[in-house]
C-alpha cells in the first residue's frame, strides 16, 4: 500500500466534489472527516480486494460477537496504515486540526462494555500479527443507548450512530442472505469493515448484517388507505436489528432477542457455507474443518452450533453423525461469567417460535450427549445434572460446551473458578476441553494512538520504536525506573494528560478541577458486583471527616466515574443518582476548601475512555472477589501508567503479579476468605460497630443527599443491611470490604506524596504491562485453538 501525499490530495478533492457539490476548503467540519474518511477507503479498496481474494483458499478463523465495541476508526486506520503523521501534515497546511476531524466521528457503539471491546481489540491484534482473523456480528443501527443525566438520574435516548455517513462500511448487496424464522422470513444484508493491520499490509473483514424486509413496500395496502399495514413487514424486519439488548423483561423483549441472536449467527454461517462451496469442490464437507474455525463470544451466538448442523444436514445432505462431528472440530466456546445464574438459558417455546427444526436439532443434541455421558459410565442424576435441555428450558452453556472443541475462561482465576466450581461437572468429564485464555487490550489504539506524548517518550527512551510491533520489548523501560531525570520528563507527561481532561471535565460538566490533584478513576459499566457503591461510601466517609477537620486529608483528590446502567436495572441507576448527588454536594461545600472533587461524565464510551485512562493516577479495580471474569480497563490503565487499587479479583491477579504487589494497592477478602465468611456475614454488625460506616450509610436516610422521592436510596440502603427475597443483606461485600478499602485509600496520598517513589511505581506498571497486550492474548488462539498460522 502506497499512499502518498499526493494521492491523498487529489482524492480528497474528488470526494469532496463527488459526495458534497464543493471544494475541500468550503466542506463542514463533519464533510471533512467523510470526505477523508471516503479517501483513505478509496486508496486502500484495491489492497483489500486483492487479499480477498488470495485469502479465499487459506484457512481463517470467525468471531462470532453479538458485540463489537469499535468506537472510532479514523485515528487508528491512519496510525496503522502509517499514515498518521502524513495527514495531521496536511491537514494542518489547511488550517484544520486532525484531532477536531476526529472529533466529527460518531462511535460504533456496537457494544456494552468489555466484551465488545475485547472482540474489537482481537481484530485489530489478529490482523496487525497477520492471522487470517474475520469478525461477524450485527449492524444495530441504534446501538445500545446514548446517556444523559437529569437532575441527575440517568436518562436513555437512541444512538443514531450511522445516520449522517458511515462511510468505513460497505454495503454487499449481492451477499445477501434469506433467514427463515417460524413465523417471519427476512433478508440480512452485509455491511463489511476493513480492519488494518498496523503497518503489514493485513485487511481482515468484520461483517455486520443489517436485517430488511423481503417486501419493504405494500403498494395494495397503500392504495386501500391502510398506511401502516403497507410499511409494517419492513418495519418488523428492521426491528430485529435496531437496538443491542432490547429490554427483555417480557417474553416480546426476550423473543427479539433470541432471533437476533439466530438472524446474525444463521446468516454468516450461510455465508460460510456458501463461500467453501464456491473454493473447493467437496460435496461432502470432508475437509471443511480444514479451513473454518469459528470462536463463540460468550453463549449469544451459541445457536449456531445446531444452525450449522441443520445447514449441512438439510441442504447439504450431509449425515447428522458427520454434520455434528463437523462442528465438534469448528466450534470454540468462551465464558465470560462466573455466575452460572448470568448463562443464558431459554425457554423451549421461545426457540420454537424462532425456529422449529432448530429445536429439533437441539433435541437430537441432547441424545448424543445423553449417550456418551452414558457411555463415560455418569450416573442418571450427574447426566441430568448437564443436559442441555432441563425443565422446559434449553441451557446454551451446556450446548456451547458439549459440541466445542475448546471451552475457555478469561484470566487465570477465572478459569480455575470454572474449573473448579461454576463448571466443574463438565470439566470431569472433558477435562481437555478447558483452557485459559487471559483477556488482553490492543496497544496501538490503547496507548500508541490514545497517548501519543508518552508512547514519543518510550521510543525516546529505548531508543527504538520496536515495542510498538513487539510488545515484549517495553520491558526495557524498567531501566529507568530509577532515574530521576526519566521520572521527571515522564510525570510532566502525565501532567498534560491530566490538564487535557481537566478540559474535557470542564467542557461537559462545567466543573473546575485542579490537575495537580490525585485522579481517582472508575470507568466501566455499572453493576453491583463492580462496587461503584464501595468508591462511593467511602467519599462519603471522606467528606464526613474533612468536615470535622479539612486537613484530614494532605492531598487533593478528584474522583472520576463513567458508568452507563441497563436501563431496566433500578439498583444500579441508584447508584448513578447517588454519586451525582455526592458530586453536587461536595463540589459546592465550601467548608472543604475544594480538597476533593466529584465528577460523573455522562455517556462513557470509547472514545471518551481513550482521553481517561492516560490522565489517571489510580485505577479503581474493586469488584468483589471472584466476580469479575476478567476486566479490561485495568489492562488500559496499567499501559498508561496507573496504579491499581484493586481487589484480588479477575486480571487484576495477573497483573500484581506482572508488576508486583509493591507497586499496586491490593485490598480486601480472596474469594476464599469470602466463602468462609458467607454462611455468617452479618453486615449490620459492621454498620452498628464503625461510626463513620454508620454515618455514610445513614447519609442515604437522613436528607443528606436527596433522590427526589425516588426511593432509590432506601432501595440502596435496604440492600445492604436487609436480606430481601432470598437474597442476602449485602450480597457483594461492601461493608465488609470497606475497612480494608479505607486503609487502601489512605495509602494513596502517601504514595502519591513522594513524586519520585509514584513516578517509579507508575513506570514499573507500564514496563511490566506486555503480557496484557492482545497480540499476545491472540498468538494463543491462533496457535493452540484456531490453528493458525500468521502472514506477516
Ligand atoms: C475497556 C472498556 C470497558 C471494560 O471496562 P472494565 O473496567 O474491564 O469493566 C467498558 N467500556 C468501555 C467503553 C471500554 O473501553
Amino acid at each position: 500500500m502506497d499512499i502518498t501525499k499526493d494521492k491523498l490530495l487529489e482524492k480528497l478533492e474528488f470526494f469532496s466534489n463527488f459526495k458534497f457539490n464543493k471544494n475541500y476548503n468550503d466542506l463542514t467540519k463533519e464533510e471533512k472527516f467523510v470526505a477523508i474518511t471516503d479517501s483513505i477507503m478509496a486508496l486502500t479498496s484495491k489492497d483489500w480486494t486483492d487479499q480477498l481474494g488470495k485469502k479465499a483458499r487459506q484457512r481463517k478463523a470467525y468471531y462470532f460477537s453479538a458485540e463489537f465495541l469499535i468506537g472510532r476508526s479514523l485515528g487508528n486506520n491512519l496510525l496503522n496504515l502509517g499514515i498518521y503523521d502524513l495527514v495531521n501534515s496536511i491537514l494542518e497546511e489547511k488550517g484544520d486540526r486532525i484531532k477536531d476531524i476526529e472529533n466529527e466521528e460518531e462511535d460504533a457503539a456496537l457494544g456494552n462494555g468489555g466484551l465488545g471491546r475485547l472482540a474489537a481489540c482481537f481484530l485489530e491484534s489478529a490482523a496487525s500479527q497477520g492471522f487470517n482473523l474475520d469478525g461477524y456480528g450485527i449492524r444495530y443501527s441504534e446501538g445500545l443507548f446514548k446517556q444523559f443525566f437529569k437532575d441527575g438520574f440517568q436518562a436513555e435516548e437512541g444512538d443514531d450512530w450511522s445516520s449522517f455517513y458511515n462511510p468505513w462500511s460497505k454495503r454487499i448487496v449481492s451477499d445477501e442472505k434469506i433467514i427463515k424464522f417460524k413465523n417471519q422470513t427476512v433478508k440480512a444484508c452485509p455491511y463489511d469493515m476493513p480492519i488494518f493491520g498496523y503497518k503489514n499490509g493485513q485487511i481482515n473483514r468484520l461483517r455486520l448484517w443489517q436485517a430488511e424486509a423481503v417486501n419493504e413496500f405494500d403498494f395494495n395496502r397503500f392504495n386501500n388507505f391502510d398506511y401502516d399495514g403497507a410499511v409494517r413487514e419492513k418495519n418488523e424486519a428492521e426491528d430485529l436489528t435496531r437496538v443491542l439488548y432490547p429490554n427483555d423483561e417480557r417474553r416480546e423483549g426476550k423473543l427479539l432477542r433470541i432471533k437476533q441472536q439466530y438472524f446474525f449467527v444463521s446468516a454468516s454461517l450461510q455465508d460460510i457455507v456458501s463461500n467453501y462451496k464456491k473454493n473447493f469442490d467437496d460435496k461432502e464437507f470432508k475437509h471443511f474443518h480444514e479451513y473454518v474455525s469459528i470462536q463463540l463470544n460468550d453463549t449469544h451466538p451459541v445457536i449456531g452450533i445446531p444452525e450449522l448442523i441443520r445447514i449441512l444436514l438439510d441442504e447439504e445432505k450431509i449425515s447428522f453423525e458427520d454434520s455434528f462431528n463437523i462442528a465438534r472440530k469448528i466450534f470454540n466456546f468462551t465464558n465470560h461469567t462466573i455466575l452460572r445464574e448470568a448463562m443464558e438459558v431459554w425457554s423451549v417455546d421461545l426457540i420454537d417460535e424462532t425456529s422449529p427444526r432448530v429445536l429439533e436439532i437441539i433435541q437430537m443434541i441432547e441424545q448424543r450427549l445423553v449417550e456418551e455421558l452414558y457411555n463415560k459410565g455418569f450416573k442418571e442424576e450427574e447426566i441430568n445434572f448437564l443436559r442441555i435441555v432441563k425443565d422446559d428450558s434449553i441451557h446454551m452453556a451446556n450446548l456451547a460446551i458439549f459440541v466445542s472443541n475448546k471451552v475457555n475462561g478469561v484470566a487465570e482465576l477465572h478459569t480455575n473458578i470454572l474449573k473448579n466450581e461454576t463448571l466443574k461437572d463438565w470439566y470431569g468429564a472433558y477435562p481437555y476441553k478447558f483452557t485459559n485464555k487471559t483477556n488482553g487490550v490492543t496497544q496501538r489504539r490503547w496507548l500508541i494512538y490514545s497517548n501519543m506524548e508518552l508512547s514519543d517518550f518510550i521510543d525516546r527512551k529505548l531508543g527504538s520504536n520496536e515495542w510498538r510491533e513487539d510488545f515484549s520489548k517495553i520491558k526495557e523501560l524498567e531501566k529507568f525506573a530509577e532515574d530521576e531525570p526519566s521520572i521527571r520528563e515522564f510525570l510532566e507527561i502525565r501532567k498534560k494528560k491530566k490538564i487535557e481532561l481537566t478540559e474535557i471535565i470542564k467542557e461537559t460538566t462545567g466543573i473546575d478541577v485542579d490537575p495537580n490533584s490525585i485522579f481517582d478513576v472508575q470507568v466501566k459499566r455499572l453493576h453491583e458486583y463492580k462496587r461503584q457503591l464501595l468508591n462511593a461510601l467511602h467519599i462519603v466517609y471522606l467528606y464526613h471527616r474533612l468536615k470535622e477537620d479539612k486537613n484530614f486529608i494532605s492531598e487533593k483528590r478528584t474522583f472520576i466515574f463513567g458508568a452507563k446502567a441497563a436501563p431496566a436495572y433500578f439498583r444500579a441507576k441508584a447508584v448513578i443518582k447517588f454519586i451525582n448527588e455526592i458530586a453536587r454536594v461536595i463540589n459546592n461545600d465550601k467548608d472543604i476548601d475544594g480538597k476533593i472533587k466529584v465528577v460523573f461524565l455522562e455517556n462513557f464510551r470509547v472514545s471518551l475512555g481513550e482521553k481517561i485512562y492516560p490522565a489517571c493516577d489510580f485505577s479503581e479495580q474493586i469488584s468483589t472477589a471472584g466476580k469479575e471474569a476478567s476486566g479490561t480497563g485495568n489492562m488500559k490503565f496499567m499501559m498508561n501508567g496507573a496504579i491499581t487499587i484493586g481487589t484480588y479479583d479477575g486480571a487484576n491477579v495477573e497483573i500484581f503479579e506482572k508488576a508486583g504487589e509493591e507497586n499496586n494497592i491490593r485490598f480486601g477478602k480472596t474469594v476464599e476468605e469470602l466463602m468462609e465468611i458467607k454462611p455468617n456475614y452479618d453486615p449490620y454488625k459492621i454498620y452498628q460497630e464503625d461510626i463513620y460506616i454508620k454515618n455514610a450509610l445513614d447519609s442515604l436516610m437522613s436528607g443528606e443527599f436527596k433522590d427526589n422521592e425516588s426511593y432509590m436510596f432506601l432501595d440502596i440502603y435496604n440492600s445492604l443491611l436487609k436480606s430481601e427475597g432470598g437474597d442476602r443483606a449485602d450480597r457483594y461485600f461492601v461493608l465488609e470490604d470497606f475497612e480494608s478499602y479505607r486503609k487502601a485509600q489512605e495509602k494513596i496520598s502517601e504514595v502519591y506524596k513522594d513524586e519520585m517513589r509514584f513516578g517509579k511505581m507508575c513506570l514499573l506498571n507500564i514496563a511490566n504491562s506486555a503480557y496484557f497486550s492482545s497480540d499476545r492474548t491472540i498468538r494463543e488462539y491462533a496457535e493452540e485453538i484456531w490453528k493458525l498460522e500468521s502472514h506477516n
